[in-house]
């Protein structure tokens, strides 16, 4: 590679930076990830990992060795204002139809060592020690100044992203505006260390206590550590760290508990809860992803693994336009799909966390009168929360990318597609629907909901996508009958578990993208419509330009 033109430059090599390139790589899209630190997170910073995460880190190639260095929280107690309301066992997400059902304990700090690690496996390098200094775009690329030892390297290439964090200077060279709004002169005050105290450490059980300044957590981490958090009135919260006194003193007073104390502390964190979005996360060939373009509250597990998401809604669509198989404006449906659903999260945050962390007089009331029964009833700690915290709900309904020539039904274009176990024509060997959407392609699902008659339509939708490239087609079939000539693409499924997933009563057609979100629906007679589509969003694509292939090992 001539390291003066590459694709993509990306400036920061955080969790965010690092999960895009090495999403890029699996596409064969030339890459140089700069990071001006020296090296990957030594702090935890993000501790957890939520079933949406795991999946795309799967998909992505580095999700077996976060789930090794993981601890898959089992359950969850809760106090409310000095009374026990219970404890439960950790939600299991199999209602979303996904393979990682388990919400996970692991810390930034490990996650960027296991893609770095991953990423210099591949034979990509993570550049440490070199500054993102200034850049220049014009019509067909970037020049991009970078800084190492003081040495100043000029670099051309034809897209930038930023991955720099909340205080982006790709996003400051852009003009891009990010306000940041605080959040009800609410404060936080952190510790990870080892934790003593009477009830059982288990370091896969989580605490939350509702009290009356505010809320507060004990979350595991790995390597028998635990993290305190409490969010109460800026005004109690020192513009300073806390200390381990101070975090023994609070953990003592809000869990009532006078043995508990820290030690061996690792990191202490304090500071103002904030949020807020960029005006936007695309301008010309630059583009933002993770806290650049957008500013979390850093309790509630979201920042990170919301992220994340955005390398993956970006990757297979950065690919597919250096690669000229797409029009440019795919990428705008990334700013566009993961600028909304970021706003949401803020909007629902501010929500959150004003009611949580400055309890009024009726939810306590609520609290103590009904706490316990919502909370045995599998009801959110939060009692109160508006969206799924998994981001198994995350859906693009308003995308550009979407076309529902049916509108009904309770799996619509923009939604995740779900997973579901089926068995393969060809060896009748078992596998997963997953398997199928994560192999880095489009995938085109054609159910034949038991009707024999629509099979010929079927194998049409099929014939059609495999002229396309970057499509991978497979027809879900509940009558187990297929010609030879298709056996290599069909799947059966005789108990209608994929069929009932998707809620199929009828023959139909579904075009998944390669992050697993639908783009097309229709009936399976309506072969128009599905070719109208592949034209609009494959004009260049034909099989005669194919992608790099990606490794089987990469899919879910
Ligand atoms: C106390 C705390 C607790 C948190 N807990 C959670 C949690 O439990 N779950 C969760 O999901 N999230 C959590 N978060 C949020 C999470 O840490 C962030 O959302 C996450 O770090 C965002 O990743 P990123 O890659 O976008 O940015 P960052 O991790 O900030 O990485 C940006 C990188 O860009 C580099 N950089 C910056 N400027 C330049 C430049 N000019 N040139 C080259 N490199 C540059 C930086 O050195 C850095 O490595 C927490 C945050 C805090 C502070």
């Amino acid at each position: 590679m001539d390291r003066n033109m590459v694709d993509v430059v990306i400036v920061g090599a955080g969790p965010v930076g690092l999960s895009l390139a090495a999403d890029l790589r699996r596409y064969g899209v030339s890459v140089r990830i700069v990071d001006r630190k020296a090296g990957p997170e030594v702090y935890s910073k993000a501790a957890n990992f939520w079933p949406r995460t795991q999946e795309v880190a799967e998909a992505i190639g580095y999700g077996a060795q976060v789930q090794a260095a993981a601890v898959a929280i089992k359950a969850t107690t809760v106090y409310a204002f000095g009374s026990l309301l219970g404890t439960i066992p950790a939600r299991s997400y199999h209602e979303f139809g996904t393979p990682f059902p388990q919400v996970l304990a692991v810390s930034q700090g490990q996650v960027e060592h296991i893609v770095r690690d991953y990423l210099e496996a591949q034979g990509q390098a993570v550049e440490y020690g070199v500054k993102f200094v200034s850049l220049q775009q014009d019509n067909d690329g970037l020049d991009v100044v970078l800084e190492r030892n003081g040495q100043r390297e000029q670099l051309r290439c034809r897209y930038l992203v930023g991955c720099d964090g909340s205080k982006s200077s790709v996003r400051e060279a852009m003009g891009i505006p990010l306000h940041l709004q605080p959040l009800q002169g609410r404060g936080f005050q952190q510790i990870d260390a080892r934790l003593r105290w009477s009830r059982p450490a288990t370091n896969d059980q989580m605490w939350f206590f509702l009290y009356d300044d505010g809320f507060a957590g004990i979350v595991p981490l790995p390597n028998n550590l635990y993290r305190f958090f409490v969010v109460r009135d800026l005004a109690k919260v020192p513009d300073r760290d806390p200390t381990v006194e101070e975090m023994t003193a609070l953990v003592q007073q809000i869990s009532g508990d006078t043995q508990a104390a820290f030690f061996d502390p690792v990191w202490f964190s304090h500071g103002i809860l904030r949020y807020g979005v960029a005006g936007t996360f695309r301008r010309g060939r630059v583009l933002l992803a993770g806290d650049a373009g957008h500013a979390t509250v850093p309790i509630g597990g979201q920042g990170m693994n919301s992220g994340i998401q955005d390398a993956f809604n970006l990757g297979w669509k950065l690919a597919a336009v250096v690669h000229g198989t797409s029009p440019d404006w795919l990428l705008d449906t990334y700013a566009q799909e993961r600028r909304k659903v970021r706003s949401d999260l803020a909007a629902d945050q501010k929500s959150n966390f004003v009611r949580l962390s400055a309890p009024g007089p009726l939810l306590k009331a609520l609290t103590r009168n009904v706490g316990a029964w919502v909370l045995q009833r599998g009801g959110s700690v939060e009692l109160g929360r508006n969206r799924d915290e998994s981001q198994l709900d995350i859906a693009y309904p308003d995308s550009l990318l979407n076309d529902d020539q049916v509108r009904k039904g309770n799996v619509r274009v923009g939604q995740r597609a779900p997973d579901a176990v089926v068995t393969r024509a060809s060896d009748l060997s078992a596998t997963t629907v997953f398997h199928d959407l994560y192999a880095g392609q489009w995938a085109l699902l054609g159910f034949d909901a038991g009707q024999d008659q629509e099979h010929l339509a079927l194998y049409q939708a099929l014939d059609l996508c495999s002229d396309v490239a970057h499509i991978r087609p497979r027809l879900v079939l509940a009558r187990p009958r297929v010609p030879q000539r298709y056996k290599d693409q069909v799947l059966f499924d005789v108990d209608r578990l994929a069929h009932t997933r998707y809620g199929v009563s009828q023959p139909m057609i579904y075009l998944v993208r390669p992050d697993g979100y639908i783009g097309y629906r229709g009936l399976a007679a309506n072969i128009g419509a599905l070719r109208a589509y592949i034209a609009r969003v494959f004009p260049a694509s034909n099989r005669a330009d194919v992608l790099p292939s990606l490794s089987a090992a990469h899919t879910i």
